[in-house]
């Protein structure tokens, strides 16, 4: 059974300063995650994980990655200038976006980061609009068709947008050579949320494999190879967590057997996780504030999609837990919704809970990535705070609430205020 990492009382305190709805994240879940990551991989020297920014855009959560030794990963100006504000720089900062604007590209190149390019005609735009090309420079892969382990197919690169072909892979290095680049790396996204210790195994294969055939074909070093993100976590109660411990192993393996009869020893593993280093990190924390009887029956929360978008979007499983009736009979079935008017606004269909009071405090679980950043002000919602439970037990609000001046703030309509 999931149990949340807060109690009803602790909830309770926190309530007095804040109002719910409210994401809470859990440091020492963070920390000691953090931990086995690294543990895991520290059979490799250069092993380094670029925590996926967009998973969870807040400096009080980046600085506790950074803390724990990890980089950041950023796809967008605004996650570069969150990168820099934390204090990351130069190869603590990898790039990996795609259809990137100018801009974007500067002002990475500024910060020295490492540029994770995703087509072979970014060569020419990156040394065009930023003047040169870095020394050290990624490149990122898709080798079409199905991607599978040994059982099944994870994944279909060849309907993905991301990456280039082999063919441009191995075009792209040597016109990147040609143009100064001397360290070179690697990089796949394959699949997204697996829920098998395979996943990075088979990528990793696949990735080496790549490697020796490119470092074959054009004499280039190849440095790094990023295995990027896609490990999952059990968001359902039935679900099999991953063990980092057998995903390291297998890395590892594929490592012995390909990499090092080639030559290749020292490359580094780097890795690019968010819902793994986050997920189960965070809570959606809101009150049940009105019960419904129709032809079903619903429970009402403060929150709503605004505040987690998954179930709307891709119809996931969130856990729900009604905080103080943990150990409460489930006898109940119901919808459990937010406020917004489109009908997919349900945090739950058909759950099965205990009774449900108005006032009850309800923890919608495995929010902490891929949360709180996808929020969106549809209906004029507004975003709710972040608040960083300490390993002490003590809190810290990361992220105040949003107020009607902050979705106003983009108007100019302080004349028609003062009208009124
Ligand atoms: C989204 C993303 C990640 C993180 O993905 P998770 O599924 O959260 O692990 C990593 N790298 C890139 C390039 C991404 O777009």
């Amino acid at each position: 059974m999931k149990k949340p990492f807060v109690t009803l009382e602790k909830v309770k305190e926190i309530c007095k300063e804040h109002k719910t709805p409210f994401h809470l994240y859990d440091e020492a879940g963070i920390r000691r995650n953090a931990r086995a990551l690294l543990d895991a991989f520290s059979w490799n020297k250069g092993f380094k994980e670029y925590f996926a920014v967009k998973a969870t855009p807040t400096p009080g959560i980046l600085r506790i990655l950074k803390e724990e030794g990890c980089g950041v990963d950023c796809s967008s100006y605004t996650e570069l200038m969150l990168a820099e504000a934390c204090g990351f720089s130069g190869d603590e900062i990898m790039f990996s976006s795609n259809a990137t604007p100018a801009d974007e590209f500067v002002y990475a190149s500024e910060l020295n980061a490492i540029i994770n390019l995703d087509d072979y005609t970014h060569i020419d735009f990156l040394e065009k609009v930023t003047g040169s090309i870095p020394e050290t420079i990624c490149l990122r892969y898709n080798p079409g068709g199905n991607f599978d382990s040994t059982n099944r197919i994870m994944d279909s690169p060849e309907d993905a947008k991301y990456g280039m072909t082999y063919e441009q892979l191995e075009k792209g290095i040597k016109k990147l050579q040609g143009k100064g680049a001397k360290n070179f790396g690697i990089h796949a996204f394959l699949a997204s949320n697996t829920l098998t210790n395979e996943y990075y195994p088979a990528l990793a294969r696949l990735l080496f494999e790549t490697a020796v055939s490119l470092r074959d074909k054009t004499g280039a070093n190849i440095s790094f190879i990023n295995l990027s993100g896609g490990i999952g976590i059990p968001y359902h109660p039935d679900d099999v967590p991953n063990d980092i411990y057998a995903i390291g192993e297998g890395v590892r393996k594929a490592f012995e057997e390909v990499l090092v009869p080639a030559g290749m020893p020292d490359v580094a593993i780097y890795t690019e996780l968010g819902r793994y280093m986050l997920g189960p990190y965070g809570l959606l924390v809101a009150t049940a504030i009105h019960k419904k009887e129709i032809y079903k029956d619903y429970i009402g929360l403060d929150a709503c999609a605004a505040d987690l978008m998954r179930p709307a979007m891709y119809g996931a499983y969130h856990h729900i837990t009604v905080l103080g009736k943990e150990g409460a009979p489930r006898d109940r079935v119901y919808d459990v919704t937010g406020s917004l008017c489109e009908n997919n606004d349900k945090f739950a269909v058909d759950r099965i809970l205990p009774e449900i009071e108005i006032g009850d405090i309800v923890c919608i679980h495995d929010t902490g990535a891929h949360g709180f950043s996808m929020g969106y002000n549809y209906n004029g919602k507004l975003r709710s705070a972040e608040i960083l439970l300490r390993e002490d037990g003590s809190w810290e609000l990361m992220r105040r609430a949003e107020t009607p001046s902050d979705y106003f703030s983009t108007l100019d309509i302080t004349g028609i205020f003062d009208n009124e």
